[in-house]
């Protein structure tokens, strides 16, 4: 159910809730600025629909400061974003049953970690999954950091019309985790002057479709609602 959709006579209290978490940055040459939105909506939706829950439309502003030095860019910071995650929750729990929060960029993580840390002290029923995929696909797909394949393969399945494949350059394929120190000092720019933290070549709508079944498949496993599981029950 897409809650903005509705009317105040159609929610039923109590019931669960979805809340995708995006950002509004940098995508390289070729991707839109609401990337991480669109795949974590496109996430949530499929987490909503397997729980029976209402989805609220994304939160497009993110803690994405690494990004800032790209024109476009536009952030919160973690501070705001976990105030605004905290607010948020509390007023979905005047009405809402379980809220959970799909996040669609690393860059809040830290936000949410400490939003909901302080939400679950205050009694609150709620829970947030990052979109990340199972690494060790059935067909062992690569996954790389930003506005690469993976990224550029998911919006080709989600949105094939804002992605301009002619613009799309190959970045930094070092993997992040060797890159964080020099990002930490001077911001994505410092590592990739074109923004782009792998490689888009290769990117498919096949791809992307098979990486969001596994995203979405890891999502609910950290939900402790695996799809198996309800299978099983429907048997
Ligand atoms: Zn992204």
């Amino acid at each position: 159910m897409l809650l903005a959709d509705r009317s105040w006579s159609d929610v039923q209290r109590g019931v669960t809730v979805v809340v995708p978490v995006g950002s509004f940055e940098q995508h390289g040459p070729h991707l839109p600025f609401d990337t991480d939105a669109v795949i974590a909506s496109a996430v949530g939706a499929r987490v909503a629909d397997h729980l029976g829950a209402a989805l609220l439309p994304s939160l497009m502003y993110g803690s994405s400061g690494e990004h800032q030095s790209f024109a476009g860019t536009v952030s919160i910071g973690a501070e705001a974003l976990r105030l605004v995650i905290v607010e948020l929750v509390r007023s979905l729990r005047t009405w809402a049953g379980r809220v959970v929060l799909v996040n669609g960029h690393g860059g809040n993580a830290p936000a949410l970690a400490a939003s909901v840390a302080q939400l679950v002290a205050e009694g609150h029923e709620v829970g947030w999954v990052p979109c990340e995929w199972i690494s060790c696909t059935p067909d062992g797909l690569p996954w790389d950091a930003h506005a690469g394949r993976s990224e550029t393969s998911l919006m080709l399945h989600l949105d094939p019309d804002r992605v301009d494949l002619t613009r799309a350059e190959v970045g930094n394929t070092t993997p992040v985790g060797e890159l964080m120190a020099a990002m930490m000092a001077g911001g994505v720019a410092a590592v990739a002057p074109n923004g782009v933290l792998g490689d888009p070549t290769g990117a498919s709508a096949e791809e992307g479709e098979v990486l969001l079944a596994s995203m979405v498949a890891a999502a609910l496993d950290r939900l402790g609602d695996p799809p198996h599981a309800a299978s099983q029950e429907r048997r």
